[in-house]
């Protein structure tokens, strides 16, 4: 595979950008890749790189491509906006469409606000948790990410897992002193965390399905568990759904497993591909809310018009019936396929999926936490991923993320992807 320009590109991209990217795992680092490849388009589930190599697209810009791409309600309604203006800073009919649609969807949601990212939706959720509960200490769980800002930085996922920073440098001391960290699935840890330290934690934030480092799903009881715990020491329950939200179902992860939070925070596939986080949940507690209570929150590009147009056209789409039912047999094949080649080839591997979203991990299993997904064999992941870009899929570059399975993939894709990772258990496993 000719990736000349791509190659070109990033040597001139390292001389303005730090490492030549604008997100670390865009870096390809962790599957062994020189450099990464620079995309130029994409068309339903295609992308093309700037070479002209064409690849079946199972990243879905990590999530929010949830339609694939160019779907014509989202463009339509893009370009009509386009004509209109850009960014008003003021309120607009879009902002309240999606509020409406969110307010509507996803169950525990009674009033939600507009943010740019999904950093920003976790960061001002425990902001108001801490506001609302006049307490300090937040409790996350080992392996999950909820964005870069600083309080999170502590055993994250994502990025920082696939670079092994367990911390980051610039973030203080202080602040991760704040953050108090158990072991996801870990039902036991985290009552004796909230029985010695119940009355001073504002906030649990959870991964509903996790998805950063790679897919572990809620074993049964763990949210009840959160849930439990939460009320029992008047702590504010978040559910970062910010992958799971629009994706493991219309309701998101709440309405799947039956489990309502406080708060919510969502983002990516609410963007419809534009840049939109948004935190939301009980009217008492986003009542706390500026300008409405005392805590304060702001966005001169909140509520966007052009990141409205595309998020609210994505989810009238989503909101047909049917939808989720092909998501789920999308899934559903993707992961039969991959484990009828994994074992023609006699090889173990662990296959967690939950709708859309599925990791194979290079290991025997089972993967309930992030001390099991460590046990996967890396290498053989960076194998398999440069095997598969070769054969013209393309997977996340990190044994630690998730396939994002797309609306748009047609049989014909389906069969590619299942043929290609035929191919290479076969080699690999003999
Ligand atoms: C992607 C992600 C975030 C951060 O969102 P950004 O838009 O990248 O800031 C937060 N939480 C979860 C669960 C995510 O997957």
């Amino acid at each position: 595979m000719n990736t000349e320009t791509s190659a070109r590109l990033f040597e001139e991209a390292l001389q303005y950008i730090p490492g030549g990217v604008n997100s670390p795992v865009r870096a390809m680092k962790g599957v062994g890749m020189p450099h990464p490849l620079f995309i130029s388009r994409a068309e339903r589930s295609h992308i093309w790189d700037a070479d002209g190599n064409e690849f079946v697209d199972f990243v879905s810009s990590w999530g929010p491509m949830i339609l694939g791409w160019g779907h014509p309600e989202v463009v339509g309604r893009l370009k009509e906006q386009v004509d209109k203006g850009t960014s008003y800073g003021a309120p607009t009919e879009l902002e309240v469409e999606l509020a409406r649609l969110v307010c509507e969807a996803v169950p525990s949601v009674e009033l939600v606000r507009m943010v740019n990212s999904g950093t920003e939706a976790t960061m001002s959720a425990v902001r108001v948790a801490r506001g609302f509960t006049g307490r300090e200490k937040i409790v996350k769980f080992i392996g999950c990410y909820h964005g870069h800002s600083d309080g999170f930085l502590a055993a994250a996922g994502s990025g920082v897992l696939t670079l092994a920073l367990p911390d980051s440098p610039g973030v203080t001391k202080g602040t991760t002193a704040d953050t108090l960290l158990v072991e996801y699935n870990d039902v036991a840890a985290l009552t004796e965390l909230f029985e010695e330290r119940g009355e001073e934690i504002a906030a649990l934030i959870v991964e509903p399905v996790a998805g950063n480092m790679g897919v572990v799903p809620p074993q049964p009881g763990f949210l009840e568990a959160c849930r439990e715990l939460c009320t029992r020491h008047g702590a504010v329950l978040i559910f970062d759904e910010v992958i799971t939200g629009f994706r493991v179902g219309w309701g998101g992860a709440q309405e799947r497993y039956d489990v309502m939070p406080d708060l919510t925070t969502l983002g990516k596939i609410i963007g419809g591909g534009l840049p939109v986080g948004a935190f939301g949940g009980r009217r008492d507690i986003m009542e706390t809310v500026a300008p409405l209570g005392s805590t304060y929150q702001a966005g001169t590009l909140s509520g966007n018009p052009l990141a409205m147009a595309a998020g609210a056209a994505t989810l009238r789409v989503l909101s047909e019936p049917g939808v989720y039912e092909q998501l789920e047999a999308a899934g559903a094949r993707v992961e039969a396929s991959l484990r009828a080649a994994a074992d023609a080839a006699g090889r173990a591997v662990t296959i967690n999926r939950v709708g859309p979203m599925l990791t194979m991990f290079f290991c025997e299993g089972p993967v309930h936490s992030f001390a099991d997904a460590k046990a996967a064999d890396t290498a053989a992941y960076a194998a398999y991923w440069r095997h598969m870009l070769e054969a013209g899929v393309y997977l996340a570059p990190s044994q630690f993320e998730a396939a994002m399975i797309s609306l748009a993939l047609t049989e014909a894709d389906l069969e590619k992807a299942a043929a290609a990772a035929s191919d290479w258990f076969a080699g690999a496993g003999a």
